[in-house]
């Protein structure tokens, strides 16, 4: 989708606050550990260019991202440091991630096999990340038999440089230690079987780093702190408190485009799920479901001016409406999403409303909302 640049419409995304999330981690972190930044999905929706760049500057030492095409933005961006692609790329690209010198995830022998035949036929050498499935159930290495082979074709192959050996976890923002405990049992185990030594041991996320759970390693993988948010806001459990102050960074703000009144009897929206039972006014803005403003935030209170007013109606593709307290002009600022983690409409209580997580809702943003930079 084209960036809708004139349309009164935008995610505006606070560096100041992207720098203070970083810098808090790093003064948490122990001394020598090195955090790498994740910024796949477009740094969670923010933008993965402004993301990374800013928080290189405030003492990251790596990026992370789920795909190839995500690391070679970042180096088409002038952007120097490690970057780590945490899916499994396919192996054939093993040379062209070589080319721009990104490392990639291996996860099984016969990946490691393909790209080596692809590597040799380049004449390249390609940086890994052995990832390891010590319970996540996603992608990696869970068979000691197949890690021994992996390690036998690694010893003394100049195709491969083996960066890091890694694992990630499904539960660190649960309270519950006994399944997180388990996986880093079975990540050692995996460790002890190898004889080459990879150059970075990487295990914890954001939650296992900031609620006291963190397994002293080279590096974390720093992702949903750095945007502000707390990993564990999960509507199905209360959220644990982070060891280190989080100021989020994105809000959304768009302006009313058309307000009129309606009249006793009058609908609103497809299928006139609203119904007007008095004289009323009603406010239009021009954001919907092809923004990433979802449908199920039908009646989820947005700051028009100073008031918070509810959604009245189904949200539209491009617009939704609202009831207004009394006649607005045209060009009021509507905040859709606030920053401020105790204003009614922060980001988990849409994520609330959605009945989902709040990496859900920044990531859905979609292309055409404007991604707007202040310092
Ligand atoms: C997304 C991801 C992370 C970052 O997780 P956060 O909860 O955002 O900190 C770390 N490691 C892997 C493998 C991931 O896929």
């Amino acid at each position: 989708m084209v960036p809708a640049i004139h349309r009164p419409a935008q995610v505006v995304v606070d560096l100041g606050a992207i720098k203070h999330n970083v810098t808090a981690e790093m003064q948490h972190l122990p001394q020598g550990t090195q955090m790498w930044a994740v910024v796949k999905a477009n740094g969670y929706g923010h933008g993965a260019v402004q993301v990374a760049k800013t928080a290189l500057a405030a003492g990251a030492t790596g990026l992370c991202v789920a795909v190839l095409d995500e690391a070679i933005q970042l180096r088409n961006a002038d952007i120097t440091v490690p970057i780590l692609v945490l899916g499994i790329a396919p192996a054939k690209e093993a040379a062209l991630a070589s080319s721009f010198d990104i490392s990639l995830t291996a996860g099984s022998l016969a990946w490691l096999q393909a790209a080596d035949q692809v590597l040799h036929a380049a004449g390249k050498q390609l940086k890994i990340h052995l990832g390891i499935d010590s319970g996540m159930g996603r992608i990696g290495f869970s068979e000691d038999e197949e890690f021994v082979a992996a390690n036998h074709l690694l010893e003394d192959n100049k195709h491969f440089f083996v960066e890091g050996m890694f694992t990630h976890f499904s539960t660190a923002d649960s309270s519950d230690d006994v399944y997180f405990n388990y996986q880093v049992k079975r990540f050692k185990h995996m460790q002890n079987l190898l004889t080459i030594k990879p150059k970075y041991i990487h295990l914890d996320n954001t939650a296992a780093s900031i609620f006291g759970k963190d397994v002293k390693t080279d590096l974390v993988r720093f992702g949903i702190g750095i945007y502000g948010l707390n990993p564990s806001a999960n509507p199905a459990s209360p959220s644990l408190p982070a060891e280190i102050d989080l100021k989020p960074a994105l809000s959304l703000v768009s302006e009313l485009s058309f307000v009129k009144q309606i009249h006793p009897g009058y609908g609103v929206g497809y299928g006139a799920t609203y119904q007007a039972d008095s004289d009323q006014w009603i406010g239009t803005v021009p954001v919907g479901y092809a923004d990433g403003w979802q449908r199920s935030l039908q009646g989820f209170k947005v700051k028009i001016g100073d008031t918070y007013c509810p959604i009245v109606g189904r949200i539209c593709m491009d617009q939704f409406m609202v009831r207004l307290p009394k006649e607005m002009p045209v060009g009021t600022k509507v905040e859709l999403i606030s920053a401020d983690p105790t204003a009614p409409n922060n980001i988990k209580a849409v994520a609330d409303k959605v009945g989902t997580i709040h990496y859900e809702i920044t990531c859905l943003l979609s292309d055409r909302l404007p991604r707007v930079y202040h310092a």
